[in-house]
């Protein structure tokens, strides 16, 4: 593993006894600099999807055990003005169950007013608050949408939701907030309508991705030997398409990008599982809850929430947050990295009670 390799003229050179630099950043020991924060709102969610929740929903969280608008508004001026966070998503859960969505929004502008502030959603009511959010900050949304068919969508995420889904989609068009893109999550059920949402993308000029399926569905059903590999969903989109390689949008990009049928519409695949991108992580995230999780597959939290109500100072939460990062293991929740690349660390919470 390497040695933390901190040449930045931010890091200076004296050390805390667990042998972190004195720097302002979120750095971890593996040089890795956070900059990139993702806040979950909540653990409730219209849909139920299968590789993310369980069918009867995620344990519910006391609402005074949830972060107040308020909090998030100060974690996330801690975030941007000491640590130098530049982008900030809201996810969960489902962000716009949250009642204080819109104020959510409003107090991580008003902390924050130069980062770019989106949301992940599956954008169920977003054409009804779409421009309030819009007006109290919001900058793009990440909407996930797996098939365009009515009864395949249903199977897939448990709810007959889909015309609310595409009403969420013109929404945010109308809005502007373009590019809108669209993520789907890769798997064998997900497969046989890919060309049919690629074509739906196309059409409304959406930027579609496909992410590789991670082991953290509620159900623990995630099988190696059952993922869609990249070159398969190339074939099957192959079959109606013209794809054409851009590779990344840079090195570090964690998507690699398809021209579609010679035009300015592109498809991306993430291959999270395949190709692994941890060694260019630059995620924090926070729970709905007020831990910070510095890996998606590292049980270890460490709580803000109590120290932000127990009166502690910015000094104190800036301090126990940097711990929190320094300790970020370095790949899938292993410290040293795992002999193969593809096994995960298993994890006690599933994708919607992280916040993805
Ligand atoms: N409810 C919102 C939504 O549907 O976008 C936000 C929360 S959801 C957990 C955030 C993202 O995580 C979605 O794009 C979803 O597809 C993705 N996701 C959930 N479970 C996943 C898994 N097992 N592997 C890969 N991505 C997953």
């Amino acid at each position: 593993m390497p040695a933390v390799s901190l040449g930045t003229p931010h890091v200076r050179t004296a050390v805390s006894p667990d042998g972190r630099p004195d720097t302002d950043l979120l750095v971890d020991r593996f040089g890795r600099v956070a900059r990139d924060l993702r806040i979950s709102v909540t653990e409730k969610c219209s849909l139920r999807c299968t590789y993310c929740m369980p069918a009867e929903g995620l344990p519910a969280i006391a609402a005074d055990q949830l972060l107040t608008p308020d909090e998030i508004g100060r974690l996330v001026g801690i975030a941007t003005a000491r640590f130098g966070v530049h982008d900030i998503r809201l996810t969960g859960g489902e962000p716009l169950v949250r009642r204080e969505i819109v104020e959510v929004v409003s107090r991580v502008r008003a902390a924050a007013p130069d980062a770019s502030v989106s949301m992940t959603t599956n954008a169920i009511g977003l054409d009804k608050r779409v421009h309030a959010l819009v007006e109290a900050g919001l900058d793009r949304v990440n909407i996930s949408l797996d098939s365009v068919d009515r009864q395949h969508f249903a199977e897939l995420t448990r709810r007959d939701r889909l015309p609310a889904v595409l009403a969420g989609i013109r929404g945010a068009i109308d809005a502007g907030l373009s590019p809108v893109k669209l993520n789907a999550v890769l798997m064998p059920e997900t497969l046989r309508g890919a060309r049919d949402l690629l074509a739906f993308a196309v059409e409304h000029d959406c930027r579609l991705r496909f992410i590789e399926q991670m082991p953290l569905d509620a159900d623990h059903q995630w099988a190696r030997e059952h993922m869609v590999t990249a070159e398969t969903l190339l074939a099957e989109l192959g079959r109606q398409f013209t794809l054409e390689p851009l590779g990344r949008d840079d090195p570090s990009a964690p998507a690699e990008e398809w021209r579609v049928d010679g035009g300015s519409a592109t498809v991306g695949i993430i291959a999270s599982v395949t190709r692994s991108f941890c060694g260019d992580c630059d995620r924090t995230r926070l729970t709905a809850e007020g831990t910070v999780r510095s890996c998606l597959f590292g049980d270890a939290e460490t709580d803000l929430r109590g120290l932000l109500r127990g009166g502690g100072s910015d000094d104190d939460v800036a301090a126990a947050w940097q711990g929190a990062m320094w300790a970020k293991p370095w790949s899938h929740g292993f410290d040293t990295g795992a002999p193969d690349p593809e096994t995960f660390a298993p994890t006690t919470r599933s994708m919607g009670a992280i916040g993805g």
